[in-house]
């Protein structure tokens, strides 16, 4: 790729500008008008760098980076996409498109999985605006500032939040609250920062979130989720603030804990410009430790070699293989759904090809409601084909490194469509689960006579 290391003004490409990017006036009409649809239902946003340096096109709609940005007919069923392009050609008012837009919305399953409701912590006896506290160890925070991204992905399972149906109320938290938070559970040792994307923030709001935790010794380590890496390196290398970023995450390491960025990258292409290798070398020599993690998504990344180049380039530029992911239930879920045995193979193939420097990664995995699943591979236990699952976080911190089968099924996509082997009925903890559920509190940790972080359990 071309991209040179000369900065460049953030330019913002929305709904609006599909008529006028140059590079879709090749592109058939109708297809046009169909992007123009999707895109009133669902997020659209890309940014001039993806435009210009990462998609590919000549290659058009197949692109895996256009796919991962650029809207598509096949993301809305079929009657829903022609009562919108129905619409638009039309030209209906804007008032009657967005209404028409909020019905499908609302059957696209906007909020997967409950998680919210389970995942706030509260304090003072209120729930906690801004944070998730679901595995022992790290809480999520979600500061108000970092809500939107440099682009979006099609993909993206907050796609909610950006459509504006999801209330941002209890998605958007100040320092105040994650510091007190903080400070009264000894028990996490991690905060992981992310939102939308933390780094849309400048370097100075960021460090009035990042600072107070500094002199907070239980904590080893302060993790920002962030796709800049991918969509916008920029911001590492050359924006106005970016010598500024690189020095709060040094202090971060000076302070003696680990400065992690959790770097979502879905293709080899992503870190193939003179750019993002500038920006990854630019966070080593920061001390910021970067890992790397995505879903596996149908059209973008569902090949083995695509993952295994992925993983190589990774470990050339000091960047360390993570999670692979499976996509959740949400949004336009089955255009991008890969059946998890699928997953697996892809996992495997890819896996085999790296040495152990990239086995670092795990996958494929379920962020679902008990906790993170992998799906470790499949095999024959009294005869019967089975999933081998196993959790690497539960709810119930005891369930983490737990094995668990369920009967093996090729279509399946999502830990709720499996079923139990071995003649169980039930997963072994769904009784608990229930019962965290029922009692509306799932943090088990915290309840007297639960053993400690290093005590023995
Ligand atoms: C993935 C995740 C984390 C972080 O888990 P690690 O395995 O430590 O990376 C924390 N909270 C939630 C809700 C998560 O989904
Ligand atoms: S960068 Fe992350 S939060 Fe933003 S759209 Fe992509 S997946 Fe969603």
């Amino acid at each position: 790729m071309t991209a040179t290391l000369q900065s460049r003004p953030f330019r913002v490409i929305t709904q609006l500008d599909i008529s006028r990017i140059p590079q879709l006036q090749r592109l058939d009409p109708d297809f046009v008008l169909s992007m123009k649809a999707v895109a009133s239902v669902l997020p659209f946003r890309a940014n001039n760098y993806v435009l210009e340096e990462l998609i590919d096109w000549s290659n058009i709609p197949a692109d895996p980076i256009f796919q991962l940005v650029f809207p598509q007919p096949g993301m809305l069923q079929p009657q829903d996409l022609a009562s919108m392009r129905a619409l638009i050609a039309a030209g209906a008012p804007r008032p009657r498109i967005i209404e028409a837009a909020r019905e499908i919305q609302h059957r696209m399953n906007p909020h997967p999985a409950g998680q919210k409701q389970l995942n706030v912590p509260e304090m003072d006896g209120e729930p906690v605006a801004g944070m998730q506290h679901k595995y022992r160890e790290t809480v999520l925070f979600f500061p108000q500032a970092g809500q939107t991204c440099h682009a979006y992905c099609t993909y993206c399972f907050r796609w909610a939040q950006f459509v504006g149906i999801e209330d941002l109320k209890f998605a958007s938290g100040s320092p105040q609250t994650l510091v007190r938070y903080v400070e009264q559970h000894p028990e996490v040792t991690s905060v992981l920062f992310t939102g939308g994307d933390p780094l849309v923030m400048n370097s100075k709001i960021l460090r009035q979130y990042v600072e107070p935790l500094l002199g907070m010794k239980h904590l080893l380590s302060i993790r920002i989720g962030t796709k800049s890496t991918a969509y916008w390196p920029y911001r590492f290398v050359n924006d106005p603030d970016s010598d500024d970023l690189l020095r709060l995450f040094e202090q971060v390491d000076r302070s003696g804990k680990n400065m992690a960025i959790m770097a979502h990258f879905s293709h080899p292409r992503e870190l193939q410009t003179d750019i993002a290798r500038e920006a990854l070398a630019r966070l080593a020599n920061a001390n910021a430790t970067v890992r790397c993690q995505a879903p596996l998504i149908r059209h973008v990344n569902d090949d083995w070699r695509c993952w295994s180049e992925m993983w190589r380039e990774q470990i050339r530029h000091n960047a360390i293989p993570y999670y692979m992911f499976v996509e959740r239930d949400t949004g336009p879920k089955e255009y991008f759904k890969v059946p998890l045995a699928r997953c697996l193979e892809i996992f495997q193939k890819a896996y085999a090809t790296v040495s152990g420097l990239g086995r670092t990664v795990r996958g494929p995995s379920m962020s679902c409601t008990p906790g993170k699943v992998v799906v470790d591979g499949v095999t024959e236990i009294q005869g019967q084909k089975v999933f081998v699952l196993k959790f690497l976080q539960g709810r119930d911190p005891q369930w983490s490194g737990r094995i668990f089968f369920a009967a093996y099924d090729e279509n399946a996509a999502w830990l709720d469509d499996l079923k139990p082997a071995l003649g169980e009925t039930r997963f072994f903890f769904e009784p608990e689960l229930e019962a965290m559920k029922a009692s509306g509190n799932a943090r088990v940790w915290q309840k007297p006579g639960f053993p400690g972080l290093l005590e023995e359990n």
